[in-house]
């Protein structure tokens, strides 16, 4: 009896285990990447400079974006709001130009780095040596869709999935979190996917 039991208990750990490989994998977990911004609706400073006047408004509209979503409350999550004083600091999120030959068009460092939890700080480089255009444009990728995806990163949005991974959703190329630059259109709206993994973590 008692062997018998060992042998039920360790066979249901070996079910919890076999399926629980799978659910770790599958994109629904892939909603968050880990961090979020402490606090009850946090203000979080947003310092962007170096921009052109065109970047700086495509810049503006994307934190527009993201502060307009609402949790399932109804209530703000985080606030971003445009400071010019800000320095890497805790509490802020730095937006740079990156004009060197990295792979990424937008890439976001998350600090305490490796570590997810709540954020110290975030750091967004914009690659501006790839070619990047203020709205569609052939051949280009949106600046404004680059730094919306960037931003949804930085409030711990996770991808949709990785891209040596399928992706669960048929309709994931339409999503600001697809880790895909998108050519030659933009992809500034937040799909019911990218917003609903903005408000399980700030519900
Ligand atoms: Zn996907
Ligand atoms: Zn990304």
């Amino acid at each position: 009896m008692k062997s018998w039991t060992k042998r039920f208990l360790l066979g249901l750990m070996a079910c919890v285990v076999t399926f629980s490989v799978p659910l770790e994998s599958h994109a629904a977990a892939r909603l968050r990447n880990g961090y979020y911004w402490a606090g009850n609706s946090p203000t979080v400073y947003f310092q962007f400079q170096g921009f052109d006047s065109g970047q700086k408004t495509a810049i503006r509209s994307a934190m527009t974006t993201w502060n307009a979503v609402r949790n399932f409350s109804g209530n703000p999550m985080v606030t971003l709001k445009e400071t010019t004083s800000a320095s890497q600091a805790d509490g802020n999120i730095i937006l740079s130009i990156n004009d060197s030959f990295m792979k990424y068009y937008g890439y976001t460092y998350k600090y305490p780095m490796d570590n997810p939890g709540p954020f110290s700080y975030c750091k967004i480089e914009i690659n501006l040596a790839k070619k990047l255009s203020l709205g569609a444009k052939n051949g280009y990728v949106d600046f404004q869709s680059v730094v919306v995806h960037e931003l949804g990163h930085a409030l711990g949005v996770a991808h949709c999935h990785e891209s040596e991974q399928n992706c669960s959703f048929s309709n994931c190329s339409t999503f600001v979190m697809n880790p895909d630059v998108p050519i030659g259109k933009n992809r500034r709206v937040l799909t019911s996917y990218d917003k609903s993994s903005y408000q399980v973590i700030y519900d």
